[in-house]
């Protein structure tokens, strides 16, 4: 065999499997696959192997053009029972705010037109007037996420000036958002206060001065303090503050609209709570608790948000439209007092283990296989850490469980399962009704 033999590059396109691929994936990828392809044979020659034929250098573009084009963000059936999945997108949205996204991204919209002037208006007044209504607060800004929000607050009000933080919240929320590194970032000096489980109102008042500009209070997000530990409460927090006029900023982290000891949980902090609490600035994600798309809310007073709107950073991490469209539209639910059934992530909080347990069984029952056990769910998203939902799941007894799991990321849509003593488990909670048949198509062919 030699490089001879092998069939040249017009030649390999004039084929109908080349053209067929042309018609699929367009020239340009196409020449560039069966020229890598040809590359590889070429080696192969040299290298002394068996020369590849046309027909299999084109299925090897072919297969080549699959992988190159198959989009890396794919939809997942999420069987793992963590509600606010940060790997797995956090959040998926209502019928409604995909229906609002949807017509944002089609046709144009006053995104920052105001069509009684006939002029110019304003991103901001889409989400501000819902979070009015919904909180009370005073005035409110949408940005990229809550940690831009943070980042935001801390650059607009603290820049080249001291921030108080408790040294008991220099935390790190994964994902590289640090308190301490976002301080630096921001140009605000940090002034850690108290200590890792103690810190006293008496601390932040002795560390106070003319170069304060902030008192930061963030949420302890993923991990919980316990055992000899104190904070002061924000409230205490708030009244210092306004008795020496620096404003206090109470980074929230999810920022819960509802109460979630409705739903068995321990209490996560609610965002009317902290204003009711007198914080200057509350700053939340629209992804985690509030079931929306990718956001960072910022509300409270208008002078302080007035400053920020006006921030050169703040053009920077401005929302876009379709997260505009579907943040208005979750906000709606909840003004609609409809969120608990309309916003997916609060329908699966609010899901009873009687029901669970039924769609458990039901599984079980079609597959012929599989025991309904009782097992815990998580919230997940920085909220509520170590508080569990009790939720009914099928596990599934197999000689290799996590082959199993492997297989089931393998399928299209790829199922995510939890492996726990040796099972698979999972757990209807988080699996969206509209995916249900095809979870069980899928584990009907695997198993
Ligand atoms: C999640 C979280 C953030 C970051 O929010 P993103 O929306 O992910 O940017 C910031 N602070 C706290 C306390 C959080 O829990």
């Amino acid at each position: 065999m030699s490089l001879r033999d092998l069939p040249g590059v017009e030649k390999l396109l004039q084929t109908d499997s080349a053209v067929r691929m042309e018609a699929l994936f367009g020239r340009t990828l196409t020449l560039q696959a069966v020229r890598a392809q040809l590359d590889a044979a070429r080696l192969i020659v040299r290298q002394g192997g068996t020369t590849p034929n046309s027909e299999e250098i084109l299925a090897q573009a072919e297969a080549m053009l699959e992988d190159w084009l198959s989009p890396t963000l794919q939809p997942v059936i999420n069987a793992t029972g963590v509600i606010i999945h940060t790997n797995l997108g956090r959040a998926p949205l209502s019928e409604a705010a995909r229906q609002a996204m949807l017509d944002a991204a089609e046709h144009y919209g006053t995104l920052e037109y105001d069509l009684a002037k006939g002029k110019r208006g304003k991103r901001n007044v889409h989400c501000e007037g819902l979070l009015q209504k919904l909180t009370g607060a005073e005035a409110g800004l949408v940005v990229n996420n809550n940690a831009a929000a943070v980042l935001l607050a801390l650059t607009g009000l603290a820049r080249r000036r001291q921030v108080l933080v408790s040294r008991s919240q220099l935390i790190e929320i994964g994902g590289g958002f640090r308190i301490p590194d976002v301080m630096k970032q921001s140009g605000a000096k940090l002034v850690e206060v108290g200590t890792t489980n103690r810190t006293h109102l008496s601390d932040y008042e002795a560390a106070l001065g003319d170069r304060t500009a902030l008192i930061l209070r963030a949420h302890h997000s993923n991990f919980r303090l316990v055992g000899f530990t104190t904070e002061p409460g924000l409230k205490e927090l708030t009244d210092l503050g306004k008795r020496y006029d620096v404003p206090v900023l109470d980074d929230l982290g999810s920022g819960a609209l509802l109460d979630t000891e409705t739903y068995g949980l321990g209490h996560e902090p609610t965002v009317q709570e902290s204003l009711d609490a007198g914080a200057s600035l509350v700053a939340f994600s629209g992804d985690k608790l509030l079931g929306g798309p990718q956001a960072g809310i910022l509300l409270g007073e208008e002078r302080l948000i007035d400053r920020l709107r006006k921030h050169p950073l703040a053009r920077a991490v401005r929302p876009d439209k379709l997260c505009l469209a579907a943040l208005s539209a979750t906000l709606l639910h909840y003004l609609k007092d409809e969120a608990t059934q309309a916003v997916p992530i609060w329908r699966m909080i609010a899901a009873s283990p009687e029901d669970l347990r039924v769609r458990a069984s039901d599984w079980a029952q079609q597959l012929r296989q599989g025991d309904v056990i009782e097992a815990r769910s998580t919230v997940g998203g920085g909220s509520l850490p170590e508080e569990t939902l009790p939720t009914w799941a099928l596990a599934l007894s197999v000689s290799k469980p996590n082959a199993l799991a492997a297989r089931l990321r393998k399928a299209r849509p790829a199922i995510i399962a939890r492996v726990a003593e040796d099972k698979v488990v999972l757990d209807p909670r988080t699996v969206l009704p509209d995916q249900e048949a095809m979870l069980l198509k899928i584990l009907q062919a695997m198993l």
